[in-house]
């Protein structure tokens, strides 16, 4: 028995799908300890845009650390966070005119969500969120009482309150979804909060992902998001989009909703914004909100570090041009075409999603995991997410070379034509 089944918490997971030891990494390959190769469709979960050990972010990284660079700060100022902060003004901030502050805090997805729900029920002095169906926000338990899915919500121990979850506008129907989202459903909602007897009061915040990820690779409507923004302005809540799996270049673009049309009061980042993998979060805030903060009301010890901010500053660089953005254009061409004849084919497999980021319902759980096992057998890495892991996931790295991108397209057409011709 390994050391992880004899001392490991029974917590693992992802594990357990892959269950081989990994050794070795390098852009959209891993190898294991026997020396097998995987091409990696899963990326850390949105985590490794810009490849496993980025050659760029690698070097910058050595050479921090070879010049005795900060590496732990808390919140001080360093001349590294100071590069990433200009960087990140310039690159990002400045061409979309957006006045946001960046608040740094723990370096965890969950901790940013926790953040914004916090200053967004101090800025508006009210109490209740909402959410949305499929909306996956972490762990923690103001984050998870925003998260929908109830095999996370089970584990909380205790309710989870002040939360109130609606139907997502989605894109496009999904599957055999019958919670009935779309535009009316938020007019209801107006009608709701503008008659002051209909017993409910307007949010503290709205908070979405406007293309999720966890929950089966959902892309809102441009309608939809654009109504809720309005929703959010002419009832005085904050408009929280959370852009921790979808948002740094995922989608063709830098956010995910960069061509909705959309101003969001809150922005969370994680994942992608430490570039190589090494942790960071942050909330982009709109400085009417942000001054709602008092100095160190939500501290952490690891706020903003060190080899996270050299990496995410050397990240930054791949938006100074539109060369990488427009290769996940050309390479989300080349993803749609493999796989969107697998709609074609099948009727209960759809095929949905936005740059990079494509999910396969196929319509069943085991049917996913089944595809998932075997693509691992075959030296590809995948991962099933939505409503009882129906929905295989593709997040290859932007970087994947294309001979890596066209083995994993392939692998995973022939093996779903597998799965479904024997089911
Ligand atoms: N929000 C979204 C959209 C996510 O996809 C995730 C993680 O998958 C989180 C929040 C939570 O991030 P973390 O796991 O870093 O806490």
């Amino acid at each position: 028995m390994s050391i992880f089944e004899q001392r490991e918490s029974e917590i693992r997971g992802y594990c357990r799908v892959y269950p081989v030891v990994f050794d070795k990494a390098e852009n959209a390959r891993q190898t294991d300890e026997n020396g097998k190769e995987y091409v990696d469709f899963f990326a850390g979960a949105g985590v490794l845009n810009f490849g496993h050990n980025n050659e760029r972010m690698k070097k910058a990284m050595i050479d921090y650390i070879q010049s005795n660079g900060v590496l732990h700060s808390l919140d001080l100022h360093t001349t590294a966070k100071r590069r990433f902060m200009e960087r990140f003004t310039k690159v990002i901030l400045e061409p979309r005119n957006m006045p946001h502050k960046m608040q740094f805090m723990g370096p965890t997805g969950t901790n940013a969500v926790e953040a914004a729900l916090k200053i967004a029920r101090r800025a508006t002095g009210r109490r209740e969120i909402v959410a949305f169906s499929h909306g996956f926000h972490g762990m923690t338990l103001g984050a998870l009482a925003c998260t929908s899915n109830q095999a996370f919500r089970g584990a909380a121990g205790i309710p989870l309150e002040h939360v109130r979850h609606l139907p997502f506008g989605c894109e496009t129907k999904c599957g055999d979804c019958k919670l009935g989202c779309g535009i009316e459903r938020l007019d209801e909602l107006r009608a709701a909060y503008e008659d002051g007897s209909s017993g409910l009061l307007p949010p503290a915040a709205f908070l979405v992902e406007p293309v999720q990820a966890e929950g089966g690779v959902n892309v809102a409507s441009k309608a939809w998001l654009q109504a809720l923004s309005k929703l959010a302005k002419d009832v005085g809540a904050v408009l929280i989009f959370d852009d921790i799996q979808a948002g740094c270049g995922r989608t063709g673009s830098y956010f995910s909703f960069d061509d909705m049309g959309v101003d969001p009061d809150i922005v969370c980042l994680a994942k992608g914004i430490g570039g190589i993998g090494t942790p960071l979060a942050m909330n982009l805030v709109k400085p009417e909100i942000d001054k709602h903060w008092s100095p160190g009301e939500h501290t952490g010890t690891f706020r903003g570090q060190g080899l996270s901010f050299v990496a995410g500053t050397e990240a930054l660089s791949y938006f100074e041009n539109d060369e990488l953005m427009q290769d996940v254009t050309r390479k989300t061409a080349t993803m749609r075409e493999a796989v969107d004849p697998l709609g074609d084919r099948y009727t209960s497999i759809q095929v949905r999603g936005k740059g990079m980021m494509i999910g396969i319902d196929v319509g069943s759980g085991e049917k996913a995991k089944a595809i998932v096992s075997k693509c691992f057998e075959k030296g590809l890495l995948v991962s099933a997410c939505g409503s009882g892991g129906r929905v295989v996931k593709l997040i290859p790295p932007l970087t994947i070379p294309d001979s890596d991108l066209k083995f994993g397209l392939d692998t995973l057409v022939e093996t779903t034509h597998q799965v479904m011709e024997a089911a």
